[in-house]
């Protein structure tokens, strides 16, 4: 058996640098009817799309039918690719190398993510990472990230056990203890590495730049796998 890791996206592994936000705006506007007031105000840290466009939808009095919210999806990651192809994500320093000496050792990578299955898969592709990932639990499925954790252990390999979970948020941290994993917090998104540890992470790094040290990070939480 070899061990899994599941990694969160934004502000773990890249930031989308406003990308995002605008094609919500226009796939919101779209789907629902109505523009939204006020979309400078919605933070996405540690979010996920589906509670986000529900808490919207409530905002402005539309009904979110799973009509509508499978109509934003589809609409959400067709502007974010074309926003995706004009403006590229920012990948942090040290993450491919890092997601590639992990996956040199064996190790199984999965997405647990609060985007919506396509623009998970987009944003780690247009991020040139997404060879190293066969498998998540994604945005459009649950609005709460600890049931995003366990759908995407449910679809683990079938030779691999679960031993962590990489996130730069509080939210990310609950999730993996929820779901009775270790959870390795990184700095790169909007959290501070004090908060993370105060929020309980069982290990912080400021950022993967350093990839000996990241990965003997990972070694002391999975300790007889990364050799
Ligand atoms: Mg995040």
């Amino acid at each position: 058996m070899r061990p899994a890791i599941l990694f969160d996206i934004d502000g773990t592994l890249l930031h989308a640098r406003g990308v995002g936000r605008g094609a919500f705006d226009r796939a919101f506007r779209a789907a629902y009817g109505v523009a939204y007031p006020d979309m400078a105000s919605i933070s996405f840290i540690g979010a996920t799309d589906l509670g986000v466009v529900r808490a919207m939808a409530e905002q402005c009095g539309v009904p979110s039918t799973p009509a509508r919210e499978e109509h934003f999806a589809f609409l959400l990651a067709h502007h974010l690719e074309e926003g995706l192809t004009a403006t590229p994500p920012h990948v942090y320093p040290g993450v491919p190398e890092l997601l590639r000496a992990l996956t040199a050792r064996g190790i199984a990578l999965g997405l647990v993510t609060g985007n919506v299955r396509a623009t998970a898969w987009m944003k780690v592709r247009h991020a040139g990472v997404d060879d190293c990932f066969t498998f998540g639990g994604y945005g459009d499925e649950d609005p709460d990230r600890n049931t995003i954790t366990r759908l995407a252990l449910s679809r683990l390999p079938p030779d691999t056990f679960p031993a962590l979970l990489v996130g730069d948020t509080p939210r990310d941290i609950e999730a993996a203890h929820r779901n009775g994993l270790k959870a390795l917090a990184v700095g790169s998104g909007w959290i501070s590495v004090e908060e993370l540890q105060v929020a309980g992470a069982d290990a912080v790094l400021p950022d993967f730049s350093a990839i000996d040290r990241s990965l003997q990070t990972i070694q002391t939480l999975i300790p007889t796998t990364v050799r």
